[in-house]
């Protein structure tokens, strides 16, 4: 029987993602100001994702992205139908 994996988690929840983590959280700093959504939307946007069944070990089940990445983009939004956010 294949062990169950954990779907629920951002990468910040993962001990050993913490380089990728740190990978992704530089992308995001290096995104120009004008691209980089606000830090308040920026969590309101985590906590959608984080009750979301498409979350799955830091990446969304529907578009493939890593969700820290995606919802750090202004430009980007859920790929849900409807979306989330
Ligand atoms: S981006 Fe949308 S579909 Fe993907 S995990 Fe977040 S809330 Fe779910």
């Amino acid at each position: 029987m294949d062990k169950p994996r954990c779907r629920k988690c951002l990468l910040e929840n993962m001990e050993d993602q913490q380089a990728l983590l740190r990978s992704i959280e530089e992308l995001i700093e290096a995104l120009p100001e004008e691209k980089r959504t606000p830090e308040e939307e920026r969590q309101r946007r985590l906590r959608l994702c984080r009750e979301c069944d498409a979350l799955n070990s830091g990446t969304c089940g529907l578009c493939g992205c890593f969700v820290e990445l995606r919802v750090a983009k202004n430009w980007l939004h859920c790929p849900k139908i409807p979306p989330c956010w």
